[in-house]
Order: structure tokens, then sequence, then C-alpha cells
């Protein structure tokens, strides 16, 4: 029996971005402008080009003008970082998205570090990094914050509740479980090196899993009425697969994020959240 909510991460998306297009008109009243997005993508990458048209898109749902720049896939280092140097400077342009992956042979931590971090709204900046570490306020990384609001949006109370995840990536694990301690959670993270980690994610309250595996977790390592976020996005035979079984999981869960429409949504939707937080920040 299926006893699990499902939390739809489209419809929070929806309400969210409804919230920031009435920040973006009274930013655009106040300061005579609208919010900016520059976003930067590089070769011909297939994925990439549905991930960028979708966060134009995005821009356009949420009143924010968007500035895409297609490079050639053969340029070069020394060519993106004079652009990079140039959007810095632009004072129309509030947030700066490189998409990744890179092409060979660009080095996209070094590429990544010469982004103003005040205009870094993927929150990848080591400053950005090491302020959420230190509890300072911060652009902090997008799909980490969606699913804080994911698991807020259930009207769970962080405060005080085991939350393991599973997954240590500087992109979601390692962000994910700051934004939990900073929620006063109790955090557990687990990785490809934990002992007995069935063990550990059956005492979380919620559990969070960014591994990269298809269904990974089984309803046997899931607590009852465990709140459980999925941020697994694992492409077979032309569909998609969380990290988790979701029939298993959702009979001891009492909340479940679906893939696709869980967690997925909400990263583009943090990073306008991000784009909008950065213009009032710096204007
Ligand atoms: P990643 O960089 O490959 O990291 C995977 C993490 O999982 C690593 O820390 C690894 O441990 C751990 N791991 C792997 N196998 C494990 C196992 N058997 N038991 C326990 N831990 C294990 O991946 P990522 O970038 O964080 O992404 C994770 C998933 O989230 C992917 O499916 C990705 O597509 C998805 N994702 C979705 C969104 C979204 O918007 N929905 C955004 C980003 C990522 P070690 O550190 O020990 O190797």
């Amino acid at each position: 029996m299926n006893s699990a909510k499902i939390i739809d991460g489209k419809a929070l998306s929806a309400k969210i971005r409804g919230e920031l297009k009435t920040q973006a008109l009274e930013f655009e009243k106040a300061h005579g402008r609208k919010v900016g997005l520059a976003v930067i993508l590089a070769g011909d990458n297939a994925a990439s080009q549905v991930y960028v048209r979708n966060k134009i898109i995005a821009c356009e749902e949420t009143g924010i003008k968007s500035f895409a720049y297609y490079l050639p896939a053969d340029v070069t280092q020394n060519k993106l970082l004079e652009l990079i140097d140039e959007l810095n400077s632009d004072k129309a342009v509030d947030g700066i998205l490189v998409q990744l992956p890179l092409p060979k042979g660009l080095d996209e931590n070094y590429i990544l570090s010469k982004i103003d971090p005040k205009k870094d709204v993927d929150g990848f900046h080591a400053v950005n990094a090491g302020n959420l570490l230190l509890g300072n306020a911060c652009l902090a990384a997008c799909t980490p914050s969606g699913v804080i609001e994911l698991i807020k949006s259930t009207g769970t109370d962080i405060s005080g509740k085991h939350a393991v995840v599973i997954g240590r990536s500087n992109i979601v694990g390692k962000p994910v479980a700051l934004l939990l301690l900073q929620n006063n959670a109790t955090v557990t993270v687990c990785h490809s090196k934990t002992a007995n980690l069935k063990e550990i994610t059956k005492t979380a309250d919620i559990l969070v899993v960014a591994i990269g595996k298809k269904e990974f977790v089984r309803g046997d390592m899931v607590k009852d009425g465990a709140v459980v976020i999925d941020v697994g996005m694992n492409r077979f035979d032309g569909k998609l697969y969380g990290d988790a079984n979701f029939e298993e999981c959702a009979e001891k869960a009492s909340y479940i994020t679906p893939v696709p429409g869980g967690v997925g949504p909400m990263t583009i939707t943090m990073l306008m959240n991000n784009t909008v937080k950065a213009a009032n920040l710096n204007a």
C-alpha cells in the first residue's frame, strides 16, 4: 500500500516563481531596469542546450532579462575569461551562469573561480561555499536550496530531526548537509565508503539521496514515516529514474519526491531566486 504523500516539485516551483515575478517587478520599478542573468554555453552538448533553454524560459516567466552567450566548443580559455570579466562589471547583469560541463581543455574550476562571488548564482564559488560553511549570508547552491524548500513545504520541522544525506559532492551532498545543519537538523553524511549504510538510513527522519545510481535506496532502508528527497536523475532506456525505488520507499515514507517532478523543477527555480537575491544585494 502506498502511504506516502507526494511532494509536488512542479507545483511548489510554480508558486515560488509567482512570488519571484512580483519581486522582480518591484526591483524593476525601484531601479529602472530588469533583473539580469547572463548564461554562457560553450560547445554543443545536447543536454546542456536543453538546460540552457529551460533557464531562459524560466527567466521569461519570472520577468528576468536573460543574456545568452553561445560559444563554439573550441573557444579558448582566455576568450571565456574575457567574457566573464566583462559580465562581472556589467551593471545590467546580476547573475552569471556558466553551463557545465565545459568542453575539454577548459579548466572548469579556474573559470568558475573568476566569476564575481556576488554574481555567482550557481553558488559554486569557493567564497559562497565557504560562507555557507560559516553560516554567513551567501548565494547557496540551487539544488540543495530546492531540497530544503521541498522539505519545508511538507510542514516538517527540520529542527532536531536526524537528517541523513547519501552523497558528498560539492554541488549537492555537502551543501545540502550544511543547509540541513543550518536548519538545526542532526546531520549524518554517507558516501561510497560508509559502512553499514542501511543501519544509518533506517534511523533517518529525513533522507536525502544524491548518488546517481538508479533506484539504489530500497524500502528496507527507509524508516517508517521518513521524508524522502530523491535528487537522482538517471536516464535509462529513455526514461528518467531516481536514486530511490519510488514504490518501495513510498510504502514506508510519510512524504516522498517523485522523479521526474520533484527536485528537478526546483533547481531552476532556486537559480531564479538567487538571481533576484543577487540583484537586491548588489543594487
Ligand atoms: P556525484 O558527484 O557523482 O556524487 C555522487 C556521490 O554519491 C558521491 O559522494 C559518492 O560517494 C556517493 N555514492 C556513490 N555510490 C554510492 C553508494 N553505493 N553508497 C553510498 N554513496 C555512494 O553526483 P552528484 O553531482 O552529487 O549528483 C547525484 C545525483 O543527483 C545524480 O543522479 C545527478 O544527476 C543528480 N542531480 C540532480 C539535480 C537536479 O536538479 N535534480 C542536480 C544535480 C545532480 P564518494 O564521494 O565516496 O565517491
